[in-house]
């Protein structure tokens, strides 16, 4: 399979993603045949041990481009006491308020929250989990990275911590896009706040439901340098290694990093 010619903006997602085919496809324990899903695995314990480390703690957490998914809040709820959720495509999220508000047809993420609650030392406080992060979570809002106030027209007061999982590299087709877009959602953290990010690194694409999104190729030191730039310091890096084998996307590494933003105005 190969990348698109042209590069998947935001209006194609919000014309042709589909929440619950991307879903299946990338968020179920184990697939059709019980091999386990490791990508989502190892991306659960990288966002348990990002937000275990000092400091990842605090009133107010923005998740940007939170997709359909919940998976990246699990251990996150534990340490914030109020989350605002955002993305650009409405199906996804309507299919998110769908889980918040416990409709049915909503996507069962039980397995995912025990696997999380037992790498926090309980398997059986999945409910209670669940609850928490339901009650957490108090808007989910549209949002474009690429407006420099991305949440435009409601200006949010900056929160101290922002988390953006396979967002920034599927939402900007070059550097300076996702410089950019790094540039705009670090507006929205306080100084001093913290960066939570998950990035695959050299994808091109991925494609689910016989669709094919653009990813931009991204190096670990160019995300890095991007992010200090941005006007961070990176205080956490670390890269797994992750090969998918079905042809459902073709990245190499998974990057996990954390970042606190400067308290200067220049970057
Ligand atoms: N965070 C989720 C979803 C990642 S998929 C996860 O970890 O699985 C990429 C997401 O980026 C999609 O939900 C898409 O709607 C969103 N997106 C694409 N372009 C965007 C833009 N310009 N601004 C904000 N979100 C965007």
């Amino acid at each position: 399979m190969d990348a698109p010619a042209v590069f998947t903006d935001a209006e194609v997602y919000q014309r042709s993603f589909d929440p619950q085919a991307y879903l299946k496809e990338f968020y179920c324990l184990s697939d059709s045949q019980g091999r386990p899903n490791t990508f989502l695995m190892q991306n659960l314990r990288s966002l348990y041990k990002m937000f275990s480390l000092d400091g990842l703690r605090g009133d107010t957490l923005v998740d940007v481009g939170c997709g359909p998914t919940i998976y990246q809040l699990l251990s996150a709820c534990e340490h914030f006491q109020e989350i605002i959720a955002l993305d650009y495509t409405d199906q996804n999220r309507r299919e998110l308020e769908k889980w918040l508000r416990n409709e049915a047809g909503a996507f069962d993420w039980r397995p995912v929250v025990e696997y999380v609650c037992e790498l926090e030392g309980d398997r059986e406080k999945w409910a209670e989990k669940e609850e928490k992060l339901r009650k957490k979570v108090r808007r989910v809002l549209k949002c474009d990275v690429t407006k420099a106030n991305p949440t435009d027209p409601v200006s949010l007061p900056p929160a101290d911590c922002i988390v953006s999982t396979l967002c920034l590299e599927a939402a900007c087709k070059d550097l300076a896009a996702f410089l950019g877009a790094l540039r705009n959602i670090g507006a929205l953290v306080k100084p001093g706040g913290h960066l939570v990010m998950l990035t695959v690194l050299r994808e091109t694409y991925y494609a689910f439901n016989k669709q094919v999104f653009s990813c931009l190729r991204l190096e670990r030191n160019t995300v890095e340098e991007a992010v200090e730039s941005a006007g961070f310091d990176v205080k956490f890096s670390e890269v797994e290694p992750y090969l998918p084998g079905d042809g459902s996307a073709d990245c190499e590494a998974i990057l996990s990093l954390v970042a606190r933003r400067r308290a200067s105005v220049t970057g």
